[in-house]
């Protein structure tokens, strides 16, 4: 496994590959990996030839405030990991290479960035989609692996690659969970036994509600009260948002007539936790 961070080197590794016909994946993280980005990797390692990983806390996605600073950095147990999954080359660029002071340009996705996380992370999805706009020029890979973990991201990302034409497939992967049904997250290490214990709450809303539309419940506002109500039984929790949104548009629905996707945004003490999960109406 190479790692390399200069980016000049590793677009040349990436293109040295695909001069061999290999196909090259890439799975973008922050690092402090966990199964879910593992998971990304095994299954970028049995689509492709030569498996990429970038790890790069993106200051320009964190609003002032956010937790920048604290984010975890093991680097060395994240290599070890990479390696362990059969990864090729890991991309660590260092924050000046990626944004020199001079820089001066933003990537930015209009009207699936404004609800859900987009209106309580000011500016964080410019920055997402300006790093990754980024690392698809850097690693000019033929597909990309993104976690639905981060629903919206994952939309946001997927309309950037079509609206700028970019020739690189997205891929969506399913949520990796804990036994318990807690999405894995590199910031569950930040609770306590006690909110780790509560943040069970969030994913047990999302059963219930997956499985009370299927039984024929259509309703988002008696779905929504009822996920509400779960979550604040289960301890202290702010609730930024639960929303029952159109899986492509991620437009609010009324009513869930077929496919819709039911998303959450709830902080347990210092910690901001999100999930979601897809569900169907067919009556
Ligand atoms: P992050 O390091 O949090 O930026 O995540 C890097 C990638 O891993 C993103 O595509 C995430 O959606 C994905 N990811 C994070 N957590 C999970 C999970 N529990 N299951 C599957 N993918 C995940």
């Amino acid at each position: 496994m190479r790692r390399i961070t200069e980016i000049t080197t590793c677009r040349d590794a990436v293109r040295q590959a695909q001069a061999k016909g290999q196909r090259v994946g890439l799975v973008p993280t922050m690092g402090a990996l966990h199964e879910g980005h593992l998971s990304l990797m095994r299954e970028a390692r049995s689509r492709c030839d030569t498996v990429a990983v970038t790890i790069f806390v993106n200051p320009t996605q964190f609003a002032p405030g956010e937790d920048l600073e604290r984010y975890p950095r093991p680097l060395e147990a994240d290599l070890a990991a990479c390696k362990g999954v059969g990864v090729d080359l890991v991309f660590t660029p260092s924050v000046a290479a990626m944004f020199p002071d001079d820089a001066m340009t933003r990537v930015r996705v209009n009207k699936l960035t404004e609800g859900l996380c987009g209106a309580y992370r000011s500016g964080h999805f410019d920055g997402v989609t300006t790093v990754v706009a980024k690392l698809f020029h850097i690693l000019p890979a033929d597909v990309a692996f993104f976690g639905e973990k981060d629903y919206q991201q994952l939309m946001v990302i997927k309309r950037m690659a079509r609206d700028l034409n970019m020739p690189i497939e997205v891929l969506g992967c399913p949520t990796v969970r804990e036994a318990d049904g807690l999405a894995l997250s590199s910031r569950n290490a930040y609770l306590a036994p006690q909110q780790r214990e509560q943040a069970v709450s969030l994913s047990r809303a999302l059963f219930t509600a997956k499985a009370q539309v299927a039984s024929g419940e259509c309703s988002t506002g008696i779905i929504m009260q009822r996920m509400r109500e779960s979550i604040e039984a289960a301890g202290p929790a702010q609730i930024d948002y639960i929303e029952v949104v159109d899986p492509e548009s991620l437009a609010p629905l009324n009513e869930i007539r077929g496919a819709a996707r039911i998303c959450l945004a709830v902080r347990i003490g210092g910690c901001r936790l999100i999930d979601n999960i897809g569900v169907d109406y067919t009556v």
